[in-house]
């Protein structure tokens, strides 16, 4: 009886299996499609906010993906997919084109966007023409040195050290800003960080969340802030959601504050509505 039980709960389980695997490569066909034809593709901004002055002083671009019977996909579900599977590499092409058109628009428009940051992938990262294709962007769009920057995770800088840095310092002459991404999650030593060429490190949104009532995050929050503040780098506090995490923050080296308490990502005419101004008075 238990040895039935048992067979049945397996071949349960490989039933199971069957279906998310069908799940998966369905998934992936569908991403595979939107990679060649764009359809479906948007970006949303989330602002960064200058803790001092208030005012908007960055954005994230955050890749949204709508299918026709899948319907909204989160990037938890299908970056991890584009990322294994190498069809971030196209995707992530047609990200930053569709900032740098949004921008060059938003500048022809007279407004005046502030800078973006679009999140780099290990495999974007790694291209060997990455510094060429972003140099061609700003050309093509012609941009303002420095309107779009890159945010990449600490587990992307542990490879090829050197070979990381001389990226990274190609970026920088290009202007970009360049932010290490969920900072505090990676296993990078603190010592590498001060011969990294980067301007920015975002706290990951998990201390953030923890601040107040865990020590060790506080702990954590307070060694970053003062990390940074010592090699002169700026530092985002992500995942804001409640004025108590914003208020625990205030005792820390934080420039610029991001997180649904202040503003979520929005598409972008909702973005340029609220945020956006024209020759520095209200759009
Ligand atoms: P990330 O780069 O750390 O982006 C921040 C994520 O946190 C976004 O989720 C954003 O909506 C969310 N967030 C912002 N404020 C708050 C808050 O106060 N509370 C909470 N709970 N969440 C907040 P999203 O858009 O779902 O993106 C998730 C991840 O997907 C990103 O994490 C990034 O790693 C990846 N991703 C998104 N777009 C791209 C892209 O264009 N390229 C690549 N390579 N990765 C991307
Ligand atoms: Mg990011
Ligand atoms: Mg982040
Ligand atoms: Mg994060």
């Amino acid at each position: 009886r238990a040895k039935q039980e048992g067979r049945n709960t397996y071949r349960l389980f490989r039933a199971d299996m069957h279906r998310q695997d069908r799940g998966r490569l369905e998934l992936e066909t569908a991403l595979r499609n939107t990679a060649e034809t764009g359809e479906g593709l948007g970006v949303h901004y989330q602002p960064l906010f200058d803790r001092d002055s208030g005012e908007v002083h960055g954005a994230e671009a955050l890749l949204r993906w709508h299918h026709p019977t899948l319907g909204h996909v989160s990037p938890g579900d299908f970056i991890p997919l584009a990322e294994r599977s190498g069809l971030i590499l196209p995707l992530g092409e047609r990200l930053m084109h569709l900032v740098a058109a949004q921008q060059r628009d938003w500048l022809d428009a007279g407004l005046a966007p502030p800078r973006v940051a679009v999140n780099l992938s290990a495999r974007q990262f790694w291209q060997s023409d990455l510094v060429a294709q972003v140099r061609e962007l700003y050309a093509a769009y012609d941009l303002p040195a420095g309107q779009i920057g890159f945010e990449l995770t600490e587990s992307i800088l542990l490879d090829k050290q050197q070979e990381a840095i001389h990226t990274l310092q190609a970026l920088r002459d290009l202007g970009c800003r360049i932010a290490i991404d969920d900072f505090g999650t990676g296993y990078s030593s603190l010592s590498y960080l001060q011969d990294l060429p980067v301007t920015t490190l975002k706290i990951d949104r998990s201390f953030i969340q923890k601040l107040g009532e865990s020590r060790g995050s506080s702990a954590i929050v307070a060694a970053v802030t003062g990390l940074a503040k010592e090699l002169g780098l700026r530092v985002v506090a992500e995942g804001v959601e409640t004025d108590e995490q914003l208020q625990a923050l205030s005792r820390y080296h934080v420039n610029l504050i991001q997180g649904f308490l202040t503003g979520r990502p929005a598409d972008a005419a909702t973005f340029a509505e609220r945020y956006l101004v024209r020759d520095g008075a209200p759009a």
